[in-house]
């Protein structure tokens, strides 16, 4: 053990804001107050400000799952979705984001990536309408933003909703302005659900999320599904959950937030050099952009051989992660769905290896990490 380039480090991702940390948790302590209250308040008007549209409503909640949970579970409260109803999700995600349409009794149906982008190619997505169809789920996977007209046209021209699945990429620029006439990833559709597990972007010290929307009916919905389903204490209008979000998660939240740009320009900065460096015909590169199209949550090579080159890397001291080896419809919880191909998907997931991308990996590291990578031949 002891990588010299560990993958991450959340120690020293926090580290930078320990002494705000310790005055947050401690003001928390002393507060008496230990589920949602001001702290909370707080964090979900941050929020709003660091994307950009502080007249947003957000709502805070128990994780990145919960809030798309939440998001469906409103929507069908609100009558825009009833069970049975097909939401279209990508091939190539994490699977929360389909956990959380089969746990409203929505039905998943996938369309695959791009391989360049290998976010879900938008121009598959029209084809994948029925006329049971009745929202996208686009996710903004690695850190790159999946938008623009062509998704646009499709879910206009259907009518349906769009919940961002937003965990990956907050503070991400969208080429197009979305339907409320904002750029920023989370604010383009209807809905956008964030997380803040610890090793996201901007972590919690725990579990954390959020729900961004301009729907004055959905956030109230929301805020009632979050806290049993209560309009006010004791009067439960609806049958909901308990998904609230705890003050001290929300407090070191609040306090990453103002730094939003800062730790997505560091991992910027180290995509860059990746990008620049690395030169070896074994190992395809993610598509660079200087624009901030991707916030690169991950940094994400393909490489045939990958269990041959994660050794290497391990072998020069490089910790690397996959993200993710197995698609959800490959996933022994949804039996039915095993017998379903998508091998854009399925290629990813055999040759995707993530390399160390966080602010505890230093330009220098990534120019050592590069070389290494350049002196990778294959059998
Ligand atoms: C992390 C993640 C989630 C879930 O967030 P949690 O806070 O861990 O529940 C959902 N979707 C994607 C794409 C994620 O990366």
């Amino acid at each position: 053990m002891g990588y010299r380039y560990p993958f991450l480090d959340l120690y020293k991702v926090n580290n930078m804001y320990i002494g705000r940390i310790k005055e947050a948790a401690e003001r928390v302590i002393c507060s008496g107050r230990y589920v949602g209250g001001h702290e909370v308040e707080a964090m979900e008007r941050a929020l709003a400000v660091a994307c950009g549209v502080p007249d947003a409503y957000v709502v805070g909640v128990s994780s990145g799952l919960d809030a798309l949970r939440l998001a469906l579970r409103s929507y069908m409260h609100l009558g825009r979705l009833a069970p049975g109803d097909e939401v279209i999700v990508p091939a190539n995600t994490y699977i929360a984001t389909v956990l959380a349409v089969t746990d409203c009794g929505l039905v998943p149906v996938m369309v695959e990536p791009d391989v360049l982008t290998m976010n879900i190619d938008t121009s598959l997505i029209e084809g994948a309408v029925t006329p049971r169809t009745r929202a996208v789920m686009p996710v903004h996977l690695y850190g790159r933003v999946v938008w623009d007209g062509m998704l646009m046209d499709t879910v206009r021209r259907h009518n349906l909703l769009v919940i961002e699945d937003n965990a990956q990429a907050i503070g991400a620029t969208a080429p197009v302005a979305g339907f409320n006439g904002s750029h920023i990833s989370g604010t383009l559709g209807h809905a956008g659900a964030f997380s803040f597990y610890p090793t996201k972007n901007v972590g919690a010290m725990g579990e954390a999320g959020a729900v961004l929307t301009f729907d004055t009916q959905l956030a109230e919905t929301l805020r009632a599904m979050r806290n049993y389903g209560q309009s006010r204490q004791y009067h439960n209008e609806l049958q909901g959950y308990n998904c609230r979000l705890d003050p001290l998660q929300a407090a070191i939240v609040a306090l990453k937030l103002p730094e939003l740009e800062f730790e997505n320009s560091s991992r910027r900065a180290i995509a860059g050099v990746y990008d620049c460096m690395i030169d070896n015909p074994y190992v395809s590169k993610p598509i660079y952009d200087g624009t901030g199209i991707s916030v690169w949550h991950q940094y994400v090579v393909r490489v045939k051989d990958r269990d041959r080159f994660r050794d290497y890397m391990a072998g020069n001291g490089v910790e690397t992660a996959v993200h993710y080896p197995v698609p959800p419809h490959k996933q022994a919880c949804y039996p039915d769905m095993n017998i379903l191909e998508f091998p854009v998907a399925e290629n990813i997931a055999r040759e995707c290896v993530s390399l160390p991308v966080s602010r505890c990996t230093t330009l220098s590291d990534a120019e050592d990490i590069s070389m290494i990578i350049n002196k990778y031949r294959h059998g």
